[in-house]
C-alpha cells in the first residue's frame, strides 16, 4: 500500500481536434480508416485475459456498405458466460487488495493511449462499424472516452477524500469498498465512449465485470479491450462476452453473487431486466444496485421571441448530427406560428446543402444509420407520415438502402400534437414539427411536459428571460438535460453531467461522482482510543 496521499493530475476535458480539409489529423484519420476497411479482423471474447474463439463466427458488415464484409466475431454460450462470470469472481480479491492509486494509473494510462497511439484507430473503427463522420466519432470515442477516464478517476479521489468528523477520543472513517459480487455491464450500438465507460467505471472503483457489448459495436469494442490490456488492466477484471442478449441477461441476474447492472439502451430492455432482478431478489448475497440509462424523445420548444436563425441551426445540428441516434437527439419541436415560415426557410438552405455519404469523405455531414431494421423502422414512419392527414413530410423522405442504410434528413410537420412522432421514440434522422398559435404559448408547455413517458433532454429557445423562466419552471420534470439557447445534444463529462428521469432512466449521471456512488458500498470504521473500562454511565450515580 501506499505511503502517501496521492493527488492526481487535475482533469481538463480532451480538446476536439478539428480535422480540417488537408489538415495532417484528417489526412492521418482517414488513412486508417482505410487501411482498417481492406483488413478482415477476426474478434475473440475476452475471458480471463485469454482471447476466446468459438466455433460460431458471425461476420460483420458496415452500415455505410452492407455488402463490405468487415470480418467476424466469435459468438459466445451460456457456458462462456458462466466463465466469464468465474474469471470476475477469481480476478476479485487480487484486484480488490491493489491500492487506488494503481487502478487510477492503469485508467489514465488508458485515457493517454486514446489520446495518442490509438486515437485514429478508435476512431476509424467508429466511423467504419458504427457510420459516424470525423467530428461525431472525434467527439465520442476520442474526447469523450478520454473525459470519463480521467474525470472519473479525479472523482473517484474526491469521494474517497470525503469523510466524516470525529469527537474527542475517537476516529471515525469511511472506506469505499467495490461491491461484493460482480457487476455487469450491458452497452448500446450507439456511443464507443458510453460502451468503455460503463464497465470502466465501475471496475476502476475494484470491483471485477462482466461487459456485454452491443452486436453492432463490437469492432471498436474490441479496440477498447486491446487499450485496456495495453494499460495493464489485469486479466479477469473486466471480461467481454458476445452472447445473446436476453439469455445472458437471464443466466447473471440469477447469478447469486450479481452485484450491480450498469446498462445503457432503450427503455423496454432495461425495465424487462429490472423485473428479471425483482424475480432473483431471494437468490442475491446483497441487493443489486441498478443503474440505467435509456431512450428519450427529446424536445426544442421555441418561444416568439426566439431568434429564428438559432433555433433552425439547433434543429438541424440537434436533430440529423449522427442520423438522430443519439438518445438526446432533438425530435419534437413546438414552433409559433409566427416564427415558423422563416425557421423553416433557413431549416431549407442548410438542409440543401448537407451531404450525405459514407464517412470515408469528410464532407458528409450525414452517414448510415446503424442496420436494416433501423432502416426499416424509420421508412415505416416517413411512409406512415406521407400517407396521414395529419402530417406533411416536408423536407426529406428519401430512404436509399441500395448500398448502405440511407435515410435523408427528414421533417414531419402535424397538425396533430400528439401525432405519432411527436411521442415515440424513432431513433433515426427524423424530426416532426408542431406549430402552434403564438397566444398557445402557456398550453403548450404542458403539451411539452406531457406527450411522452421519457424525460432525457429538452431545449427552450427564447430572447424574453420572463419566458424563459416560465419554461424552466413548467418542464421541471421534463428533462434531465435541459438547454436554454442551445441544442439539446453534445454534454460533456465534467460540464453538463448527463442522464434523464421517467422512462428515460435512473439519472445516475454519468461521468459524475453521483454515478460513481452507486458502484460502492461505504463501510463506516469508529475506533476508539481510549475504551472505556466500566458499564456504568455517570446518571446512574
Ligand atoms: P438496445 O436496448 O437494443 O441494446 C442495448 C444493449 O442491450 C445491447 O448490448 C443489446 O445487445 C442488449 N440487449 C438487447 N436485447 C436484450 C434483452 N432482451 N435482454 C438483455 N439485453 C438485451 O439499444 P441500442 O439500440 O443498442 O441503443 C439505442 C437505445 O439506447 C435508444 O433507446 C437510446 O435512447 C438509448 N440510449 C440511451 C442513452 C442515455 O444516456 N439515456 C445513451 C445511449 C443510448
Amino acid at each position: 500500500m501506499s505511503k502517501a496521499i496521492s493527488q492526481v493530475p487535475f482533469a481538463v476535458n480532451e480538446p476536439v481536434r478539428s480535422y480540417e480539409p488537408g489538415s495532417p489529423e484528417v489526412k492521418s484519420l482517414i488513412d486508417t480508416y482505410k487501411k482498417m476497411w481492406k483488413e478482415q479482423v477476426e474478434i475473440p471474447m475476452v475471458i480471463g485475459g485469454k482471447n476466446i474463439t468459438t466455433d460460431e463466427k458471425v461476420n460483420l458488415y458496415s452500415p455505410q456498405d452492407h455488402q463490405h464484409n468487415l470480418g467476424f466475431y466469435h459468438k459466445g454460450t451460456m457456458q462462456h458466460v458462466e466463465d466469464a462470470i468465474n474469471a470476475a469472481l477469481q480476478a476479485k480479491a487480487k484486484w480488490n487488495a491493489l491500492g487506488w492509486e494503481q487502478r487510477a494509473a492503469i485508467f489514465l494510462k488508458a485515457a493517454d493511449l486514446i489520446a495518442g497511439p490509438y486515437r485514429d484507430k478508435l476512431n476509424a473503427a467508429t466511423m467504419i462499424a458504427q457510420s459516424k463522420n470525423v467530428h461525431q466519432a472525434e467527439i465520442d470515442s476520442a474526447c469523450e472516452f478520454i473525459d470519463f477516464l480521467r474525470f472519473n478517476v479525479e472523482f473517484m479521489t474526491e469521494m474517497y477524500a470525503e469523510q466524516p468528523v470525529s469527537d474527542n477520543g475517537i476516529w471515525n472513517r469511511s472506506e469505499y469498498r467495490p461491491l461484493e459480487g460482480f457487476c455487469f455491464a450491458v452497452t448500446p450500438f450507439n456511443f464507443t465512449a458510453i460502451s468503455g465507460n460503463l464497465p470502466s467505471c465501475m471496475a476502476m472503483l475494484g470491483n471485477v465485470v462482466v461487459w456485454k457489448p452491443s452486436d453492432k459495436q463490437i469492432y471498436s469494442a474490441h479496440v477498447i479491450m486491446e487499450v485496456f490490456k495495453e494499460a495493464g488492466l489485469p486479466d479477469g477484471v473486466i471480461n467481454m462476452v458476445f452472447s445473446d442478449g436476453k439469455a445472458t441477461a437471464e443466466k447473471i441476474l440469477s447469478h447469486p453473487d450479481f452485484a450491480g447492472l450498469h446498462f445503457t439502451g432503450s427503455t423496454a430492455v432495461f425495465q424487462n431486466m429490472w423485473k428479471m432482478i425483482g424475480d432473483n431478489i431471494h437468490n442475491y448475497k446483497s441487493y443489486p444496485r441498478i443503474v440505467g440509462e435509456t431512450g428519450g424523445k427529446d424536445f426544442v420548444m421555441v418561444h416568439p421571441s426566439a431568434n429564428a436563425q438559432a433555433v433552425a441551426t439547433a434543429l438541424v445540428r440537434g436533430a440529423f448530427e449522427y442520423q438522430g441516434q443519439k438518445c438526446s437527439a432533438a425530435s419534437r419541436a413546438y414552433v409559433p406560428k409566427s416564427l415558423w415560415s422563416e425557421v423553416k426557410k433557413v431549416m431549407e438552405t442548410q438542409l440543401n446543402s448537407i451531404k450525405i455519404g459514407s464517412p470515408e469523405d469528410p464532407s458528409n455531414f450525414v452517414n448510415a444509420v446503424i442496420d436494416q431494421n433501423s432502416f426499416e423502422k424509420c421508412k415505416g414512419y416517413i411512409e406512415r407520415a406521407q400517407a396521414s392527414n395529419e402530417a406533411n413530410v416536408i423536407f426529406g423522405g428519401t430512404c436509399d438502402g441500395q448500398k448502405g442504410w440511407f435515410v435523408h434528413p427528414t421533417v414531419i410537420e402535424t397538425s396533430n400534437p400528439k401525432y405519432e412522432s411527436m411521442c415515440e421514440e424513432i431513433f433515426g434522422p427524423v424530426l416532426t414539427v408542431y406549430v402552434y398559435e403564438d397566444q398557445a404559448w402557456e398550453e403548450t408547455l404542458k403539451l411539452v411536459d406531457e406527450t411522452s413517458p421519457y424525460s432525457l433532454t429538452g431545449s427552450i429557445f427564447a430572447q424574453d428571460r420572463y419566458a424563459i423562466d416560465q419554461a424552466y419552471k413548467a418542464l421541471e420534470n421534463a428533462a434531465g438535460n435541459f438547454y436554454i439557447n442551445d441544442k439539446p445534444t453534445g454534454a460533456v463529462v465534467g460540464q453538463q453531467p448527463f442522464g434523464g428521469g421517467r422512462a428515460s432512466g435512473t439519472n445516475d449521471k454519468a461521468g459524475s461522482k453521483m454515478n460513481l456512488l452507486r458502484w460502492v458500498s461505504v463501510r463506516s470504521i469508529k475506533e476508539t482510543f481510549v475504551s472505556p473500562k466500566d458499564y456504568k454511565y455517570p446518571y446512574l450515580g
